[in-house]
């Protein structure tokens, strides 16, 4: 199933970071001595390496000595005592299990590193979690995953629910009749990419995290702390442990405690809308024509998407102060209500749905910033590009993002 890929098709990103041979870690930056996330045209294909940007130059970071010897030692089991070690052994701290940390392992693992992710709560990857509702994983991003690797895109290829093979678009919330329909499967197809699906997020964890393999990932491990030695950084753990690395990535979500270490405090925005997300048991009679809808409204909108299996997704958005808590199983009676006289593919699905299915989520993103990382830290997926989900594409760039994290084969 694998495609060409044009790297110019997808996020035009840079090479940011490199990990050179040599036995360095060396951190190619443009300004500042700070990692630059720039935007330039490519036409090389996915599968070359970036051609590096002229003005890069590499700063300090050469790792003289090795990092200690695998399994995941803390500081005080290897005491130091770090002995020389092959370019290939260096070890990548992920902090973040989610989908951008899992996808940064998993391409790090593929070219050979050691890699450690440190989850706070793998309940998200096992199924538990808060937010386990179907993901849209659009051809950039299914594009970006063949890259890293086929196997695994294949597996999520064949999970997936296919809607970018159906009309997909805007219509009125009231009426129902079209705005606007999207076409993403041609686009898709005459550049060679995967045509979009949609998948549970638990499948998709599921599948990165057995890739990636679980001697990779500590699970009730939560990242408080770094320090960065300049040419190695340790991380400190809630529990207590340190562990030390060639490089780490905060890959730990829009709330990341390494950005905030790295950059300072930085107020996410409140969007003003809150969330409402909900999945049912609900086939509509134009499922075969229709992948997916936004009914928009004033200062309200809902998204239906065919998830598969039978089922459909749907976010209900409403224009409120954030912080807001409904009353006990009072979730979709509010809906009921703020959606009343909406069309019946907006209220038949709201009724075909359980209130335990119901969760709810104040909508955040923060302002893009073109410095993503500082020394041996950089940040990855909604730690330092969260961005709201009307696109559907911030699980999708960070997954893109290896790439921009180019882990150049030694
Ligand atoms: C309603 C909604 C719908 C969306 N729909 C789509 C969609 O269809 N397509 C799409 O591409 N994107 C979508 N998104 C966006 C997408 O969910 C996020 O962009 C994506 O999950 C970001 O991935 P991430 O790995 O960067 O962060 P996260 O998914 O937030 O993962 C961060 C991980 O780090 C862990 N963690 C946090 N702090 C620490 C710490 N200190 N130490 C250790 N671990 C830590 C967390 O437990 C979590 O597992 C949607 C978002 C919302 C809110």
């Amino acid at each position: 199933m694998a495609s060409t890929l044009y790297y110019n098709t997808l996020n035009p990103s840079t090479a940011a970071i490199s990990i050179h041979p040599k036995q360095d870690v060396s951190i190619f930056v443009t300004f500042n001595g700070y990692h630059h996330f720039g935007c330039r045209t490519r036409t090389t294909t996915m599968h070359q390496q970036p051609r590096r940007n002229k003005k890069l130059r590499p700063v300090k970071a050469t790792v003289a000595e090795a990092a200690p010897k695998p399994k995941h030692q803390t500081v005080a089991d290897n005491g130091g005592d770090r002995k020389a070690q092959s370019k290939k052994q260096l070890r990548i701290l992920v902090a973040g299990g989610g989908i951008g940390g899992l996808v940064l392992a998993l391409a790090a693992k593929r070219k050979g590193f050691e890699v450690i992710v440190f989850e706070k709560d793998m309940s998200a990857i096992r199924g538990e979690g808060q937010y386990r509702g179907p993901i849209q994983i659009q051809s950039n991003a299914l594009a970006a995953l063949e890259a890293i690797d086929l196997d695994v895109a294949d597996q999520v290829m064949r999970v997936g629910c296919i809607t970018g093979d159906r009309i997909n678009g805007l219509v009125d919330g009231v009426s129902g009749s079209w705005y606007i329909k999207f076409d993403t499967f041609t686009p898709a197809v005459e550049r060679g990419l995967p045509v979009t699906r949609v998948i549970s997020r638990m499948a998709l964890q599921e599948i990165l995290a057995c890739a990636v393999g679980e001697d990779s990932i500590m699970n009730d491990c939560h990242v408080v702390d770094f320090i960065d030695h300049g040419n190695k950084v340790t991380v400190q753990l809630e529990n207590g442990q340190k562990y030390e690395g060639d490089l780490l990535v905060g890959a730990d979500g829009i709330w990341s405690k390494v950005r905030k270490k790295l950059f300072g405090v930085t107020e996410a925005t409140y969007s003003g809308y809150t969330c409402y997300t909900g999945i049912a048991d609900f086939v509509p009679a134009d499922i075969e024509s229709v992948g997916y809808r936004v009914f928009l409204g004033h200062k309200q909108y809902f998204v239906s998407s065919d998830v598969g299996g039978g089922k459909m997704q749907w976010y209900a958005f409403h224009q409120e102060p954030a912080g807001g808590v409904d009353a006990p199983n009072g979730k979709k009676e509010r809906l009921l209500k703020i959606f009343e006289g909406w069309c019946d593919n907006v209220t038949d699905l709201l009724l075909a749905t359980e209130e335990e299915a119901i969760l709810r989520r104040d909508i955040y993103d923060r302002t893009p910033t073109m410095t993503w990382g500082k020394g041996c830290v950089t940040l990855l997926g909604d730690s330092i590009h969260a961005m709201q989900p009307n696109m559907g594409q911030g699980g999708c760039m960070a997954i893109e993002v290896y790439f921009s994290i180019s882990l150049n084969e030694i």
